[in-house]
């Protein structure tokens, strides 16, 4: 016999509405997602937390949030007209014109009734008896799905620094990834910033000249370069339209999907002279060309690395004034490109405008929040804003935050406990019909992320396409597949100097429990590398998976 409360969950499931597939996320992996499941004519609900679409740039709407991949490289490639339609107005487009292109991009191809905003999941439960995928929302409501996809980003799971008393603060503070609709005013406002990554760069570069006084909160400096941001003119609107499928090829062929390609040459191969002019013109140059088209060894061999680092050292001291305060903002624990390089406009420049001030958090670190402002150890700074540039629990924190129940109610936190461990970085075993965009393991976190995500969403599609085809209902990956990827990423990263530095790349988050040991998240053989992988398994009949 049923009590009252089993009865009452029956009932409640036979109202549960289905869909072929469900999407998690409406980012631009979720947006693109939708658009290719409604061409094989699958039902498709896609569930988004945010009140509006465009995922990374709904949320992050701080002042100076803006690309450091080129606009027209990071651009959906799958629709002729569309990129000749569209018009970006920088070479580094700036998130509220980001935020208007994915809109653009929804409402033109009318993908917005399939998509469910203010709609968070927190739960998704296999049933193996029915091969279906039961997806719960914050509020209760459920739906079931035979294909469960997470678009849930590598950015989305934002996190405040472990310090006592946030909520004691009377003034405004924020995360920068939940930055408010309106626009905030700064004039004759003390305003803090904590953190300095890619993220603090922008917001301090762009606050600085409207606020009274700015105090930087910096615990690890990183290698900032130059971003050399520009409006496109018409005529290279005009050659940019005129180019795209040469630049898509090209793009296709470099490991990160930039434009950027490694320089053949090694750091110590050419003269002193030459290295210098190189580095330079490199300096001089828009965008990640100084990380990624560098010397074929300045991010892997020590000694090249350094040479490299004591080059950017080098401008930092010419562009702060106070010598003390450039030593501060020189990284002394990890060499360049190790971390994400932030790309900065005029970042550096900002320390030496009056009302700005640097506090070292290794020399005084917080010791609470107050009613007024920030405590350190060494004195009470007062403020009438807060801004935490706290950064993320990358790759793996949006996964974290959805309790995923699979074959058998195992799940998927304790299976990635050691560490993800993947097949293709796009699914893992006990967790059947489920694939990651975007997941931990595969290329798309160490790339121009719009072309990773096209090729794995174009993946996912074809291997539902070929379940629809052949009447299958069940797929999973095998343990011995799921090993040998896993243990492929392994290997790749091995020796690399990144994973010798504690950074999100790295899976290091001091505010977060249990991360304080280095993970391997990327796949890091190159987009080329993995999307050949991919295709030879599709090619074999979908190698390493069971599917029936
Ligand atoms: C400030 C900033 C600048 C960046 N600049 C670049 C750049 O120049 N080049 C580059 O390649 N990458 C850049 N990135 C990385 C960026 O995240 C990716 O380029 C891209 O936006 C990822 O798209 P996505 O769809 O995978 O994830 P997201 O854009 O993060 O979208 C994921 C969506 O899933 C939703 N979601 C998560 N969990 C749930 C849940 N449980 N229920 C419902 N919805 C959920 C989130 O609300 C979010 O809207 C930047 C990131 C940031 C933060």
């Amino acid at each position: 016999m049923l009590n009252t409360d089993e009865i009452a969950v029956r009932e409640r499931e036979a109202d549960v509405r289905h869909f072929d597939a469900i999407v998690i996320g409406a980012g631009i992996a979720g947006i693109y997602q939708l658009y290719r499941l409604r061409q094989l004519g699958l039902s498709v609900r896609v569930f988004e937390t945010g009140g509006g679409v465009g995922g990374t740039w709904y949320w992050n709407r701080y002042p100076g949030a803006r690309f450091d991949s080129e606009s027209y490289t990071y651009g959906y490639s799958f629709d002729e007209a569309l990129l000749q339609d569209w018009n970006w107005s920088e070479h580094f487009a700036a998130q509220p014109e980001t935020e208007r292109y994915l809109n653009h991009v929804v409402d033109r191809f009318d993908l917005r009734r399939d998509i469910q905003l203010n709609s968070r999941v927190v739960a998704a439960r296999w049933n193996e008896a029915d091969r279906l995928w039961q997806v719960e929302l914050e509020h209760g409501e459920r739906y079931r799905c035979r294909f469960l996809i997470t678009a849930i980003g590598p950015l989305s799971a934002d996190t405040l620094p472990r310090v006592p008393g946030r909520d004691d603060f009377r003034g405004l503070s924020f995360h920068t990834y939940r930055w408010p609709q309106e626009p905030i005013d700064f004039t004759g406002k003390r305003v803090a910033v904590i953190g300095t990554g890619a993220t603090g760069v922008q917001v301090i570069q762009t606050v600085a000249p409207l606020a009274a006084q700015l105090t930087v909160f910096q615990r690890t400096p990183n290698w900032c370069t130059p971003l050399h941001n520009r409006p496109i003119t018409d005529e290279e609107q005009r050659a940019i339209k005129a180019n795209y499928p040469a630049m898509f090829e090209l793009l296709r062929r470099t490991p990160g999907c930039y434009i950027h390609n490694t320089d053949p040459r090694g750091t110590f191969e050419v003269t002193a002279e030459e290295r210098e002019a190189f580095w330079e013109k490199l300096y001089k140059e828009p965008g990640f060309s100084i990380w990624m088209a560098n010397f074929r060894d300045v991010l892997t061999d020590p000694k090249a690395n350094a040479l490299f680092s004591a080059f950017v050292a080098r401008k930092i001291r010419e562009r702060v004034k106070d010598p003390a305060v450039a030593e501060k903002l020189i990284p002394k624990n990890h060499g360049f490109g190790t971390r994400r390089v932030p790309q900065e406009t005029g970042y550096y420049e900002v320390y030496n405008l009056p009302h700005v001030r640097l506090v070292d958090l290794r020399e005084t670190p917080i010791e609470r929040i107050t009613e007024t402002g920030i405590r350190t150890t060494a004195e009470d700074h007062a403020f009438d804003i807060i801004i935490y540039a706290t950064g993320f629990d990358a790759v793996t924190g949006a996964f974290d935050r959805i309790a995923f129940h699979g074959v058998d109610g195992g799940r998927l936190t304790e299976h990635w406990a050691d560490g993800p461990k993947t097949y293709l970085g796009l699914m893992s075993v006990g967790f059947p019909n489920m694939l990651t965009i975007v997941g931990p393991h595969n290329a798309s976190t160490r790339c121009n992320i719009p072309r990773c995500i096209e090729q794995n969403v174009d993946w996912v599609t074809d291997l539902l396409r070929h379940a629809q085809d052949n009447g299958i209902t069940r797929f999973e990956t095998t343990e011995a597949a799921e090993a040998d990827w896993s243990r492929h990423v392994e290997e790749l990263a091995a020796g690399l100097l990144y994973t010798q530095v504690d950074s999100w790349l790295t899976g290091i988050n001091t505010n977060i429990d249990g991360h304080t040991v280095r993970r391997v998240l990327q796949y890091q053989g190159g987009a080329p590398a993995y999307r050949a992988k991919c295709d030879e398994v599709a090619a074999q009949g979908y190698a390493g998976m069971v599917l029936r």
